[in-house]
């Protein structure tokens, strides 16, 4: 095993390093993540991609970019789309160009329109905004123009084999393939049958074209490979005008060069379709797109393929596409993330040439830092235990507290404080440890914002656990107006039990038990980690909290950073927890 170090980008005062191993220098992954490290540059480097466009307007092939985005409307946008969103849009972004969303609509039988919306909005709520909506079902007529082209100048024709008999005769990448029988059919009889197949004549899967490249190339792509399908199938779009279908490679390059695209950037599986899509190109005399290819971006504890994603929610291991758990960009939604810290984590991972995996608490990471500036601090508390302050007189008084001690523009707010309280039963111990700087018989603690209170006696239920907790507080210890000159090492967060209102908490772990759940035996849901969710139905929180709306995000003070769910109504308060304060994952792993 090879293990070694790259550094791919660069920003103000962190640095994202590649760890990558190569076993017997087949098998490769590249783990990403984040150290910091001072005083780094402003400035990154160019990536590869962004190399060739300016090569490109610098000896004038193009004059401007052109780019697009072009996602199979079968599923929800997971945050692998992102990236090539962010790399699309943000090229065009750079070099003063634009970018076409194009809707890859060629498969009838998958395809919905709730998708089409869902990836709108997806798109738009990351913040880039397409220059034309198209889609490659608006080409079907010059798409079978093309290929009308191609049977005129003998270089496609209608095969009757079956698609095992196709396979067959494919040949292996080490032998050449056969010639199908009807590979010299004449150009009328061509001409005559493709317009029957369009015309609805045969049924699914009796015919099909094919292109006339080379039977004998090394690269299988090139073996004929077909370009239109029967498919009696409704199509979300143009419902039942057409009946055949083209086949990706057939519709891809040539929707590029339709709309003048000039870098059409795709992922790594498709290298070896690039010598047909120029084929197609150069035989039929259009725009001469190009294609770039880079790594597919994957993510540690999850899934990044629509189809699977498909299965997770067919199968109920999640509450749907916008399950806060799910890789989807509805889901991050939901769950708080912002399109900030999408697009910071994008810039962050850089552009690879070769498959990665990157490390989920990078993307975890570049939340965090965004929240800690944004968010609105507040009390809130899990699983309360009973403070009574036997010295405090009885009614309330309002402390005030920080919204946010990281950003200058947010004031404060007042929390009512009186003789009743809940703080966190962890935060109090009968018999506690050394270095237990929280509660426990005799010990100080200061209460966020409040006063320094004393534990003086442990009120205890018959069956011996403990009911409620009776301390004294210090009068003279009041945050801002501190007078006692007593230093406490611990501060608490707590909520006054008549003002507390109550909400459902959820708390969200990793999807997966295990890093790669695809490369783990058998079938990845399998490895879908039963405890990613836990409920807390009912936290208590400060009654300012009665006012959340759902575009805050919000620190609930040593317990992480959460939003308001769209499942909250009036009646009922829930919160996601978007992510913890600190990386517990990696602490996990120390422990080993
Ligand atoms: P999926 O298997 O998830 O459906 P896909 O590639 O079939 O992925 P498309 O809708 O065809 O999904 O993808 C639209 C664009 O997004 C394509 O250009 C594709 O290459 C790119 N893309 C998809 N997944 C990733 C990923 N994980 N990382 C980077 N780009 C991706
Ligand atoms: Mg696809």
């Amino acid at each position: 095993m090879e293990l070694y170090f790259k550094l791919p980008t660069t920003t103000n005062s962190r640095i994202c390093f590649l760890l990558l191993y190569r076993v017997n220098s087949q098998v490769s992954k590249e783990f990403i993540f984040m150290t910091e490290v001072k005083n780094q540059p402003e400035e990154r480097s160019l990536n590869f991609i962004e190399e060739i466009v300016e090569e490109d307007l610098k000896s004038g092939k193009h004059e401007s970019v052109l780019t697009r985005f072009p996602p199979e409307p079968n599923g929800y946008l997971h945050i692998g789309h992102a990236k090539s969103i962010s790399l699309n849009f943000g090229l065009a972004l750079k070099y003063g160009g634009k970018t076409n969303l194009r809707f890859d609509d060629t498969n009838p039988v998958t395809e919905e329109t709730e998708y089409v919306d869902g990836i709108k909005e997806d798109i738009k709520w990351l913040g880039f905004t397409w220059a034309n909506e198209f889609y490659a079902s608006d080409y079907f007529e010059e798409l079978y123009e093309f290929a009308v082209t191609l049977i005129k100048e003998k270089l496609a024709y209608v095969d009757d084999s079956s698609s095992e008999e196709i396979a067959a005769m494919k040949g292996t990448p080490t032998e050449p393939g056969k010639d199908s029988p009807f590979r010299t059919r004449s150009i009328e009889e061509n001409l005559q049958l493709f317009a029957d197949m369009r015309a609805g004549k045969y049924k699914d899967g009796e015919k099909v074209v094919r292109a006339k490249v080379d039977m004998a190339s090394p690269n299988m792509q090139l073996r004929d490979p077909i370009i239109y399908r029967i498919k009696h199938a409704h199509h979300h779009r143009t419902g039942d005008k057409w009946c055949i279908y083209p086949m990706y490679d057939f519709a891809h390059g040539q929707s590029d060069a339709i709309e003048h695209i000039t870098h059409s950037i795709c992922t790594l599986e498709f290298v070896t379709h690039r010598p047909l899509y120029d084929w197609f190109i150069e035989k039929l005399k259009i725009f001469p797109s190009k294609q770039y290819e880079f790594a597919r971006m994957n993510l540690t504890y999850t899934v990044m393929s629509k189809r699977r994603l498909l299965q997770l929610v067919n199968d109920k291991h999640v509450s749907g596409w916008d399950d806060p758990r799910m890789p989807t960009i509805t889901a991050l939604r939901r769950r708080g993330y912002t399109p900030e810290s999408i697009r910071t984590f994008n810039e962050k991972i850089g552009v690879q040439k070769r498959d990665n995996i990157i490390d989920v608490s990078l993307l975890e990471f570049c939340i965090r830092e965004h929240l800690n500036r944004i968010a609105l601090r507040r009390l809130v508390v899990f699983d309360p235990l009973k403070v009574i302050l036997t010295n405090y007189p009885e009614g309330f008084e309002m402390v005030r507290s920080e919204n946010n001690p990281e950003d200058e523009n947010t004031d404060s707010r007042e929390i009512p404080f009186s003789r009743e309280l809940y703080i966190e039963r962890e935060d109090f111990m009968e018999n506690p440890p050394k270095k237990f700087f929280r509660l426990a018989p005799g010990q100080k603690v200061r209460l966020k914002s409040a006063y320094i209170i004393q534990c003086d006696e442990i009120i205890k239920e018959a069956d011996g656990s403990i009911k409620e907790i009776h301390c004294s507080y210090l009068p003279e210890s009041k945050s801002g107006a501190d007078t006692s000159g007593l230093k406490v090492q611990g501060t608490l967060h707590w909520v006054s039990v008549p003002h507390a209102i109550t909400a459902e908490v959820r708390l969200y772990d990793r999807l997966f038990r295990v890093e790669d759940p695809m490369s783990e035996e058998g079938d990845f849901k399998d490895y879908v980690n039963p405890d990613s969710l836990q409920t807390i139905s009912a936290a208590y929180a400060e009654p300012s909290l009665r006012n959340a709306k759902f575009d805050e995000r919000y620190q609930f003070l040593r317990k992480g950073y959460f939003c308001l769910d769209k499942d909250s109504s009036e009646e009922k308060l829930i919160f996601n927890r978007t992510v913890t304060l600190k990386d517990t994952w990696a602490k996990e792993k120390k422990k080993g």
